[in-house]
């Protein structure tokens, strides 16, 4: 099943791998139903920041009361690697648990942050498609994408000067002025 996450959600989650670059950032994914609508950041306490992550426990434990306040579901952790694609590393893999939760990895080694996502866990490291939403679609399943809606726009434009290029061209000819009397 893929997961899903929402536009704010993911930038927010790029914002705070810029922010903390050269050291890994890291924090936890919630939402609902497989929909990661919040990421909560979370001070990253590893003694080598620049090539692993560990939690900070309190400031976890504070993350898991807000997502239990706002009614919302654990769905996974995060964390970014500055200098290396977002597959799982070694330390990674051996440091998950396979407790069902997301993990989700933003790579700053491009030009553009990648995102992928994965399910880890007994040494076994599983890709999982993400699909990138926007708030409007995290509540209609149905809404168009920007992209979907632009196209719409322009097919609609297009099928007009086609309408108006046959109109002109079934029009009589201008009559001639000059023959009146
Ligand atoms: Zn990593």
């Amino acid at each position: 099943m893929p997961a899903r996450i929402a536009y704010t959600a993911a930038r927010e989650i790029a914002e705070h791998a810029a922010r903390e670059a050269p050291k890994e950032a890291c924090g936890l994914l919630a939402g609902r139903s497989g929909h990661i609508s919040h990421s909560l950041p979370v001070r990253n306490l590893a003694p080598r920041p620049e090539a692993q992550f560990e939690l900070d426990p309190r400031e976890e434990l504070i993350a898991l009361k807000a997502i239990d306040k706002r009614g919302l579901e654990l769905l996974g952790a995060y964390h970014s690697h500055p200098d290396a694609p977002p597959i799982p590393s070694g330390e990674d893999i051996a440091g998950a648990v396979d407790d069902g939760l997301l993990q989700l990895i933003l790579s700053l080694d491009r030009s553009a942050p990648r995102l992928k996502i994965w399910r880890i866990g007994d040494g076994r490291v599983t890709p999982v498609e993400l699909i990138f939403e926007d708030q409007s679609a995290l509540v209609d399943d149905h809404a168009l994408s920007r992209f979907q809606e632009l196209a719409v726009v322009i097919a609609g434009l297009a099928s007009l000067f086609i309408l108006l290029a046959l109109a002109l061209a079934l029009l009589p000819p201008a009559p001639d002025l000059s023959a009146l009397p």
